[in-house]
């Protein structure tokens, strides 16, 4: 399948037949004809969400620009060739899912994803086990109980923490709990909530299979995604205001550059909208302004270590320790002979390592790994931290639902008139926040939003 064809069939095959279930009957195969758009956008923010909405865009006859404040293209999508024979991952790694319009463009592009029969390990009681000895444990089964069962939870908004409490996650395995949920989803169990767990859970429908890509990165994926918004991209332009008004809209850049057209896509990270980085004009409304507030965002980082051998099982995917890190995953397998092990960690862990130092990281996860596999310090080669918390327009990993949150993914999500749209990780109101197609799918929403409302000339 040849890009364009895959933009089309993926564009209609899910969110936007039931995001847009009014554009049904003129729809057939992909974006209907008269779904043309021919006045002026601009995209702020050229990460999965921005390429995205500037892809659709063009494709629908609209003059784009997209605004990037950094120097790269890509946000929340970044490799390190140099580190290994092979690039690794610093943000966005997996594909979530089979079923999603990044899945069909990492086929379409020749993407190959790590398939292996390997298993993971926890490491409570004392012990390393594998995921067929932890099952043997009855407070391991219960804690997987509890994961299962957020789902079907039924009381009040409270923090994964206090579900824990409730549902006899015992102090002995809570640490994997944390892992799996709140680590998980960019933080940790005592500040995500709940219902938003919940909604995800039943939202979520691009599949179970997490694919980390094999011959490709996600930068590579997402630029043939993308491919026709590349050009239209200007490098570092800082936004720092957005007028918008019932006739247009208008922007200036850091550097002093205005940019007037007929609508605004805003796909800025949560943080940044958080931070009030960007002044908008006429203000934002308070229960914008609010929703805003209650969406989480925390620093996250990946610590990437080599080994000279091989220090953990050889079906090993990935580890459950008990320390700062609450995983580790075996990057290298299936990609490369290289030993190189990837450490994940987010919300108040995340902050307890950065003051520690890039140093003072990597011992604390070389002592974290010597508990788990014994010889780790002997046989450590280098090592390298990469923290989001400190990515210039960015400061910080993905966004994760407060307790009490309400409604705020869907008013972050809503457009203010006809002219100012949001999109962004943070606004997918179907579940699929945090994640690359999830983005996606939201640059699309907003595409098809400033299409559909905004005046034409
Ligand atoms: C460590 C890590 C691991 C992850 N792993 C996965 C994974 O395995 N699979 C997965 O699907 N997802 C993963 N994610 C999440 C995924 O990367 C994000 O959800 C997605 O890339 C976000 O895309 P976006 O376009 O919404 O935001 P971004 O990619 O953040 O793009 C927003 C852009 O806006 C720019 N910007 C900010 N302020 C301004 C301004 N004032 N003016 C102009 N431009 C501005 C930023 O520089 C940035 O380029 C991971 C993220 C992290 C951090």
């Amino acid at each position: 399948m040849n890009r364009r064809s895959f933009l089309y069939t993926s564009a209609f095959g899910g969110l936007a037949l039931t995001a847009f279930p009014s554009m049904l009957a003129s729809c057939k195969d992909g974006l209907a004809e008269d779904l043309r758009f021919e006045g002026k956008v601009i995209v702020i923010g050229a990460g999965a969400a921005g390429l995205y909405a500037a892809q659709i865009l063009l494709n629908q006859g609209a003059d784009v620009i997209v605004l990037e404040a950094s120097n790269r293209i890509g946000g929340r999508i970044k490799n390190n060739s140099t580190f290994s024979d092979f690039p690794i991952e610093l943000g966005a790694e997996e594909v979530h899912g089979e079923k999603s319009m990044l899945y069909d463009a990492a086929v379409a592009s020749g993407a190959q994803f790590v398939d292996d029969e390997s298993t993971d390990y926890y490491y409570f009681n004392g012990s390393l086990k594998s995921q067929a000895e932890a099952t043997e444990n009855t407070l391991f089964n219960t804690m997987l109980e509890a994961v299962d069962g957020i789902v079907d939870y039924t009381g009040g908004d409270t923090t994964a923490q206090a579900y824990g409490e409730i549902s006899n996650v015992s102090d002995n395995v809570v640490h994997i709990f944390n892992a799996l949920v709140g680590n998980e989803h960019g933080t940790d169990n005592s500040r995500i909530g709940m219902f938003g767990l919940r909604t995800e859970e039943e939202r979520w429908t691009s599949g179970d299979q997490n694919l980390p890509l094999r011959n490709t990165t996600m930068d590579e994926v997402i630029r043939f995604a993308c491919a026709d918004a590349l050009p239209i991209v200007t490098l570092e332009q800082i936004v720092q205001t957005i007028e918008h008004h019932s006739n247009g809209v208008r922007v200036t850049t850091a550097d002093g550059t205005v940019y007037s057209a007929d609508a605004i896509v805003c796909t800025v990270p949560i943080t940044q909208l958080k931070n009030n980085s960007i002044q908008f004009i006429p203000s934002l409304s308070a229960a914008k302004s609010a929703a805003i507030e209650k969406i989480g965002m925390d620093r996250g980082m990946k610590i990437i270590l080599q080994f000279s051998e091989r220090i953990w099982p050889s079906n090993m995917s990935a580890v459950y320790g008990r320390g700062l890190i609450p995983i580790f995953w075996a990057t290298s397998l299936g990609r490369s002979d290289e030993f190189i092990l990837t450490g994940f960690v987010h919300g108040s862990n995340a902050e307890a390592l950065a003051a520690m130092g890039e140093q003072g990281i990597l011992n604390q996860a070389l002592e974290e790994l010597d508990v788990l596999f014994g010889e780790a310090s002997d046989t450590y080669v280098q090592g390298l931290v990469y923290d989001w918390g400190n990515e210039p327009f960015i400061e910080g990993a993905y966004s994760y639902p407060t307790p009490d949150m309400g409604d705020a993914i869907e008013v972050l999500a809503q457009p203010v008139g006809n002219r100012l749209f949001f999109a962004g990780e943070a606004s997918h109101t179907g579940g699929h926040t945090s994640t690359v197609h999830g983005a996606m799918e939201t640059g699309l929403r907003a595409a098809l939003e400033v299409i559909q409302n905004t005046p034409r000339q």
